[in-house]
C-alpha cells in the first residue's frame, strides 16, 4: 500500500506543472517534505559504499584514505542484509556508488552488482575505479554490468591519462554506460590539530561539495571522511572522532532518522578542511607520507622526500 501511494504521489508531482517550477519537482528535498506529510518513507540522494579498503595505486592524499587500509573486502553477506534493510527503511536512494579503494579488486564484485539493483531497481548505481585493473575483467563481471545497468565512473590519475580512449572503448565495447573524469589536483582534507568550527564547516562544506554520506558495515555517516578515518588514525597514532554514525539495523530508527544523519555535521567535521575559505589542494603525487608528514612534523622540519613512483598492477 505505501509503495503504491509512494508511486502515486511521485508521479502527480512529476507530471504536475502548475503550482510548482520543474526543478523544484525534482528536488529530493522538496519531494521529501511531501512524503513526510504522507507519512512515506524518504528519499536518499545519495550512499557511497567501498568494495575494497585498500587500492592498487597510492594517491598522496587519498580521501578514502585506502593507502591506509588493510586489504580488506566488503562481505558479500553483510551487504545482502544492509540493502535489504536499507531498502525498508527509505523508498529510494537516488544514486549508489560502489568505489573504494579499488572495488574491481574484489573478487566477489559480480554479487554486489546484482544484489544493489536487487534492493534498488531504480536507482543510478555507479562503479567507481581507477582503471587499471579494467582490461583483466572477464566476461562474467562484463555481462553482471549489463543486467544490473551499471555505469562505470572512470577516475583517471595522470600517469594513465594516454589509457583513457583505451580504456573508455573497452567500457563501451561491452556495451556499459561509462562516465570519464581525469584526476589531477587532490584535496588535502585532514586538519589534524582540529581548527574549525563544526557546524559553520559542515555548513560550507555542503554548499561547495555534493553530498556523501557513506555504509560501512551496517552504520551510514554523514560523509566518506568518518566512515574511513579509523585506517589513518590506526597508522598515525591520531585519533580523529569517527563514532557519529546510525545504525541500520536498530529497531529503534526509521528513514527519516538516517535521512536526518546524513544532513548532519559530525565532530569529524573539526578536523577537515572541506568547509575551509580556501580548500588546500595539490597535484596527484604517489605518495602517501608526504601528506601526513608535513602536518606532524615541527615547523621547519617538513622537508620529505617522495617515494618513487612504484604502481602496483596486479594487486588482487
Ligand atoms: S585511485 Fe587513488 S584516490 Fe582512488 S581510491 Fe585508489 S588511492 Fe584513493
Ligand atoms: S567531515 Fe564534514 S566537513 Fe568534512 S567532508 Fe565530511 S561532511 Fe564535509
Amino acid at each position: 500500500m505505501q509503495n503504491w501511494l509512494a508511486s502515486h504521489v511521485d508521479s502527480a508531482m512529476k507530471k504536475s506543472t502548475v503550482v510548482l517550477a520543474k526543478q523544484r519537482h525534482n528536488s529530493y528535498k522538496y519531494r521529501n517534505v511531501v512524503r513526510k506529510r504522507f507519512q512515506l518513507a524518504p528519499i536518499i540522494p545519495y550512499i557511497e559504499v567501498h568494495l575494497a579498503d585498500h587500492c592498487n595505486l597510492n594517491c598522496k592524499g587519498c580521501s578514502h584514505f585506502a593507502p591506509f587500509a588493510d586489504r580488506v573486502f566488503a562481505d558479500i553477506v553483510q551487504y545482502k542484509k544492509d540493502m535489504e534493510q536499507l531498502s525498508r527503511l527509505v523508498s529510494n536512494v537516488r544514486k549508489i556508488s560502489l568505489l573504494g579503494g579499488e572495488p574491481l579488486l574484489n573478487p566477489n564484485i559480480t554479487a554486489f552488482l546484482s544484489t544493489t539493483r536487487k534492493y534498488f531497481p531504480n536507482s543510478d548505481i555507479q562503479l567507481i575505479s581507477n582503471g587499471i585493473l579494467l582490461s583483466t575483467m572477464n566476461e562474467e563481471f562484463w555481462e553482471s554490468c549489463q543486467q544490473a545497468k551499471i555505469t562505470i565512473g572512470l577516475y583517471i590519475a595522470p600517469p594513465f591519462f594516454e589509457k583513457q580512449k583505451k580504456w573508455t572503448k573497452i567500457v563501451k565495447s561491452h556495451k556499459v554506460q561509462v562516465h570519464v573524469e581525469r584526476k589531477g589536483d587532490f584535496i588535502d582534507f585532514i586538519d589534524i590539530k582540529g581548527s574549525s568550527e563544526q557546524k559553520e564547516n559542515f555548513e560550507r562544506c555542503r554548499k561547495r561539495f555534493p553530498c556523501f554520506p557513506m555504509l560501512k558495515e551496517g552504520k551510514i555517516y554523514n560523509c566518506f571522511i568518518p566512515a574511513t578515518i579509523q585506517s589513518f588514525n590506526h597508522k598515525h597514532g591520531t585519533n580523529i572522532p569517527n563514532t557519529e554514525y546510525i545504525d541500520i539495523h536498530d529497531p529503534q530508527i526509521n528513514g527519516w532518522d538516517v535521512l536526518r544523519q546524513i544532513e548532519s555535521s559530525t565532530e569529524t567535521c573539526k578536523y577537515c578542511t572541506a568547509g575551509w575559505k580556501e580548500v588546500p589542494k595539490f597535484k596527484w603525487a604517489q605518495d602517501t607520507r608526504l601528506y601526513v608528514k608535513s602536518q606532524l612534523a615541527p615547523e621547519g622540519e617538513t622537508e620529505i622526500n617522495e617515494h618513487p613512483l612504484t604502481i602496483k598492477h596486479s594487486f588482487k
